[in-house]
């Protein structure tokens, strides 16, 4: 079976059609999402309706919650905020009402997922260490967890011939089947912040046991007009050709 995960969309529609067509090239099984489906970008209902098109699996990220008006934006920066105020502006009650019934985390027969840990998903907290990632990595029922939130990739992993040890790898192309447990941020769809300005994604193949997190360039500057012809923070539109 292969999967095709999208990290954080952040309604960025050029940068999701680049993804789904990839995964489509690939002939993935099943579509997920690790939430942030809106959120920064100027097409969220366009990236929605395409998420239901495909069938995608998605769960809630903090800016989803923040446009249902779920999560208090306070302690968003000022550009996210507009965003959000934006979004909710520009989405119907129909779009609100999907993103309200998603789901904090979704567990397959493979895998589960999550926005930012699977330990209280809730709080959107950010994994940016071994130590962020243990709770996460101690409760996981499947052999590999998928998330996103910090737009950078990076798997955490507790190896067999090590089990007590967390480790990390930055590497593209992970062979999950040498681990107990890997917990995989997959980077981002439509925000990378990496400084490599390419849209992310990953794959995971469950025969060959194996995630590649695939990077695809994709239209920034069409992306960018929208932003800017939506009248969002031009700083939003900038971000995307620098990849931060
Ligand atoms: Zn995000």
């Amino acid at each position: 079976m292969k999967y095709g995960i999208l990290g954080d969309i952040h309604a960025n529609l050029s940068a999701l059609q680049t993804a789904l067509d990839q995964m489509d090239r690939a002939q993935v099984d099943a579509v997920l999402s690790v939430g942030d489906v809106v959120g920064y970008g100027a097409a969220p209902k366009e990236c929605i309706d395409l998420l239901r098109e495909v069938g995608a699996i998605v769960v809630k990220g903090n800016h989803d919650a923040a446009c249902t008006g779920e999560l208090d934006d306070r302690h968003f920066n000022a550009y996210a905020r507009a965003a959000v105020k934006w979004t909710r502006d520009t989405l119907t009650l129909k779009e609100i009402h999907w993103l309200v019934e998603l789901p904090m985390t979704a567990t397959l027969e493979h895998c589960q997922v999550s926005h930012g840990t699977l330990y209280r998903p809730e709080l959107f907290d950010y994994i940016m260490s071994t130590t962020d990632a243990d709770p996460s990595l101690d409760i996981m029922e499947r052999p590999v967890c998928f998330v996103g939130h910090s737009h950078v990739p990076i798997t955490l992993m507790r190896l067999r011939e090590e089990p007590d040890r967390t480790a990390y790898t930055l590497d593209d192309d992970i062979d999950v089947g040498e681990a107990r447990a890997s917990l995989v941020n997959v980077g981002s769809v439509g925000q990378p912040r990496d400084e490599d300005p390419r849209t992310a994604y990953a794959i995971y193949d469950t025969d060959a046991a194996r995630v590649q997190v695939l990077r695809s360039e994709y239209d920034i500057e069409l992306e960018a007009h929208r932003i800017r012809d939506a009248g969002l923070p031009t700083v939003l539109a900038d971000r995307l050709f620098l990849g931060v």
